[in-house]
């Protein structure tokens, strides 16, 4: 969905209001309560003489507000401005920062950094999903996020910065994770957890830690100084591609990006990413997470 589009599909409040509680209950609207299946939208007005529309439960009477219970909880913004800030920032194939978005929807700083956050909420893989398995290659590498402090040199530089482990399956699905170290027993947890036990190929590079991590018998081993040197080429190579994609997006975007927030600007792009070739479903896709994961209220995004 481009914004053009967009505009057109949802003119008004209403329209968007439909289509969100057409998103969030495909099969009629319940009761938060009770379950009951006879829900009227009712409209009140505010002191302000704003419009509110909420659901009356015919049964237990509960008043409740179609958005009640989501990420798009207590939100004060028009839900016609949250779908702009979805399309912008489903659209945006390396992202895109929360000044722009607060710049282009005519909204403070803090409440675009506040709805950047719970849109990219709904832009995570489940953390069920796992990479590999049979017949499946899959690269594996690190890398070093983050500025250089000034002053500090290049080793100063390298401790201020954070590592990236990433798992990249060849022509498939990505996933990138911050880690404390690149020590083995820092990236071994992060392995187990993600990486199907059936893989048929894993492929590093020389770093002594992986030789114990995986048979020898499925466990290639790249060394790219040789390979650059012939090919121009490494064994590694899509998942160092995601590593620059992803940086390439931080230099333009994230200026003031924190190390606690890397997780979710991390899943974000593997989200994205992931869903490549899936652009026109974007949008829906976002709005059905949206509709099913809770909220995220302002003061657990800051630490
Ligand atoms: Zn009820």
């Amino acid at each position: 969905m481009n914004l053009y589009s967009l505009a057109k599909t949802f003119p008004n409040e209403e329209m968007a209001l439909a289509f969100w509680i057409k998103t969030r209950w495909p099969n009629g609207v319940r009761c938060l309560a009770c379950d009951h299946d006879k829900c009227y939208l009712i409209e009140t007005k505010g002191t302000t003489r704003k419009i509110y529309r909420k659901f009356e439960c015919a049964d237990c009477g509960l008043h409740f507000s179609p958005t009640a219970n989501t990420i798009f909880h207590d939100s004060h913004l028009p839900l016609t401005k949250w779908f702009m800030a979805i399309t912008l920032m489903t659209e945006a194939k390396k992202g895109i920062s929360a000044s722009q978005v607060a710049r282009h929807l005519g909204i403070t700083y803090k409440t675009a950094w506040h709805l950047c956050h719970r849109i990219r909420e709904a832009m995570q893989e489940p953390k069920s999903m796992k990479l590999g398995g049979e017949s499946v290659t899959v690269e594996i590498d690190e890398t070093y996020v983050g500025g250089r402090r000034r002053g500090q040199g290049v080793k100063g530089g390298k401790k201020s910065k954070t590592v990236v482990v990433g798992i990249a399956e060849r022509d498939g699905s990505i996933h990138l994770q911050r880690v404390k170290s690149s020590k083995d027993w820092h990236i071994r947890p992060v392995l187990r957890e993600k990486l199907d036990k059936k893989t048929e190929k894993v492929v590093t590079d020389g770093d002594k830690k992986y030789k114990s991590m995986f048979p020898k018998d499925r466990h290639v081993v790249g060394i790219h100084k040789h390979e650059l040197y012939n090919k121009n080429w490494t064994s590694t190579q899509t998942v160092e591609n995601a590593f620059s994609l992803f940086k390439r997006g931080l230099v333009g975007n994230y200026h003031q990006l924190s190390a606690d927030h890397l997780d979710r600007y991390l899943g974000e792009f593997c989200w994205r990413y992931n869903r490549r070739g899936l652009q026109p479903w974007l949008f829906n896709m976002t709005l059905e997470n949206m509709a099913t994961r809770k909220p995220l209220p302002y003061k657990d995004l800051i630490f």
